[in-house]
């Protein structure tokens, strides 16, 4: 059995500021072992549960945090960007069972702990089919064309509360509570390893592949900060204006719905000035 690890940070143990998981400051560089704490919680729970490999992807900023050297020997770990499915990548070769989203946050425009959704800042809301959209429930809808499904989320108490809506039989740990989008109520890691750890165990017997879901099609609005931003986003193909800072698109398969979305956020990202925005 093989489960795969998507490993995001703003939702590890300890983490609620900006500089917490911004890649260079003496912050990450603290929180990037927390960060590793819970990912190798996981990996272990679900070696206890039987799982016979565990892969991890990385998918925060620049997909390099995690400290290999401290991992279970047993883990193999995918570090590094420009992946086809981004935070999901490595669920799409047929040979995954179930897929934990761990460290993962609730999305861009609602409540939690650095809450947003891909980019930081620039991007206010997102919607599938109408429904107000998370990086959990964008990523689950991807898997769910793979048949693999979501045994396991940890984040803050929102970001679980979020999972129920998108992986309602999954395990849900939460590592903290959250006060503010920049403080929580945080446990320490030898309590979130431990928690974290046990429901591993308990969510590998949750990982059984099934036939897989043609939910298509998906529709993605996207609502910006700032009105050139979404002119920005119309060079992409197939994605049009929705309003003054919101911009659409029609995918007829999550795979291609994802992918249409990096390209929006990439195009986005290079459109922002640093002071204006
Ligand atoms: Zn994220």
């Amino acid at each position: 059995m093989k489960i795969l690890i998507s490993a995001d940070m703003e939702g590890a143990t300890g983490v609620t500021w900006p500089a917490d998981v911004l890649p260079g400051t003496p912050q990450w560089e603290r929180c990037r072992a927390l960060f590793t704490s819970d990912v190798n919680a996981a990996v272990l729970g679900f070696l206890d549960g039987g799982a016979d490999e565990v892969l991890i992807n990385e998918a925060h900023w620049t997909m390099r945090n995690l400290l290999l050297e401290e991992l279970d020997e047993r883990a193999q770990m995918l570090t590094g960007r420009h992946k086809s499915l981004s935070m999901v990548e490595g669920v799409q070769h047929g040979d995954v069972d179930g897929i934990a989203f761990v460290g993962y946050h609730t999305g861009a425009g609602t409540e939690g702990v650095l809450a947003h959704t891909y980019l930081a800042n620039s991007i206010t809301g997102v919607w599938l089919n109408g429904a107000r959209a998370s990086e959990g429930l964008l990523n689950a809808q991807v898997v769910a064309e793979y048949g693999v499904p979501v045994v396991l989320v940890t984040g803050d108490d929102l970001t679980c509360r979020d999972a129920d809506g998108y992986a309602a039989g999954a395990r849900k740990v939460a590592v903290k509570d959250h006060v503010s989008r920049y403080a929580a109520v945080c446990r320490t890691p030898a309590r979130t390893a431990a928690d974290i750890r046990a429901a591993a165990k308990e969510a590998t017997a949750l990982a059984v592949r099934y036939e897989p879901v043609a939910g298509g099609p998906f529709t993605v609005q996207l609502e910006f900060d700032a009105e050139h931003l979404a002119a920005a986003a119309t060079v992409v193909p197939g994605v049009v204006r929705a309003g003054e800072r919101r911009v659409a698109y029609t995918s007829g398969t999550m795979y291609e719905g994802i992918r249409t979305f990096k390209a929006v956020t990439t195009i986005v990202s290079a459109a922002v000035e640093e002071q204006y925005g």
